[in-house]
């Protein structure tokens, strides 16, 4: 289960709170891919119906961070630039 966190509202809920919107299209989205890191659309649909980023680690379901739109952090512990 993840435990996610609005960057919006700070509703904070496990995932079936939320929807999750798909991958995330940006560059070098693929690369990060391939080290385990997804970086996601979700949206707040039980609180305040925003479309925020999120990126986690597709093996240990870790949640690194979530962001508002237009906000994306560059890195994530455990990534390398
Ligand atoms: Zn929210």
């Amino acid at each position: 289960m993840l435990l996610i966190t609005c960057p919006v509202c700070g509703v904070r809920a496990s995932e079936t709170e939320f929807a999750n919107g798909g991958l995330y299209a940006q560059e070098g989205a693929r690369d990060r891919y391939v080290r385990g890191i997804v970086r996601e659309w979700w949206n707040c649909e039980s609180g305040c119906r925003s479309w925020f980023g999120m990126a986690r680690h597709a093996g240990n379901q870790r949640v690194f961070a979530t962001w508002v739109r237009g906000k994306e952090p560059e890195l994530f512990p455990g990534e390398s630039a």
